[in-house]
């Protein structure tokens, strides 16, 4: 069965090529190159929707998709679904910098990834949301991954999601969890 992957990030495209195959066996993804949505929903599980929506209606396939951010408990939430842009800009550099400055002296540094999984087809319009939980590091460190991996310290780790190896992250990551309970539940067939 063929899928087709709203998502324009490299890096994404990659992680999740990993992992999907390592849950369905034989799944055949494609990258989506067609028009991109305005992804103007207020949840991650609602822009995930209207990725894969947009994917789905332009090429007949069934579309897979993802949002994701990271979620700072100090900062009320934030940047959450406006993470890719939280500078201004798609910098992940501008926009880790950013974050570190918003939470220069702040004690609670509780943070967690977070990723909803959306998955729509002529059948369904479904999602599931999972979160990694974590704190944030005082300043950069590893570099693998990408985004806000360089200060995002997962739970049970002494290190940084960039620290981690492609395969460790994988393992364990917010999308890993998003798709395996979305593989799990609506892609077993398959
Ligand atoms: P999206 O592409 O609209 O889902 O935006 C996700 C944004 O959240 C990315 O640009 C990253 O800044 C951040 N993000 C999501 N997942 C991760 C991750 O696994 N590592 C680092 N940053 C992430």
């Amino acid at each position: 069965m063929k899928y087709v992957l709203a998502t324009k990030n490299a890096h994404k495209v990659r992680e999740l090529q990993e992992i999907l195959t390592e849950l369905v066996p034989g799944i055949e993804l494609v990258a989506y190159d067609g028009p991109e949505p305005i992804e103007d929903g207020d949840t991650f599980e609602a822009n995930a929707l209207i990725k894969a929506r947009a994917a789905y209606e332009h090429t007949g396939l069934p579309a897979l998709a993802d949002d994701s951010g990271i979620c700072v408990d100090a900062l009320g939430g934030a940047p959450g679904i406006h993470s890719a842009r939280y500078a201004g800009n798609r910098s992940d550099k501008d926009n880790l910098e950013l974050l570190l400055k918003n939470m220069e002296g702040v004690e609670d540094r509780t943070a967690a990834f977070v990723c909803a999984a959306a998955l729509v087809d002529d059948q369904q319009e479904v999602t599931q949301l999972a979160r990694w939980e974590g704190w944030l590091a005082l300043a950069p460190s590893g570099s693998d991954g990408f985004g806000y991996d360089p200060i995002f310290e997962p739970e049970g780790y002494e290190v940084t999601a960039a620290d981690l190896t492609p395969e460790e992250k994988n393992a364990v990551s917010h999308r890993t969890m998003a798709f395996t309970a979305l593989a799990e539940n609506y892609l077993a067939e398959v």
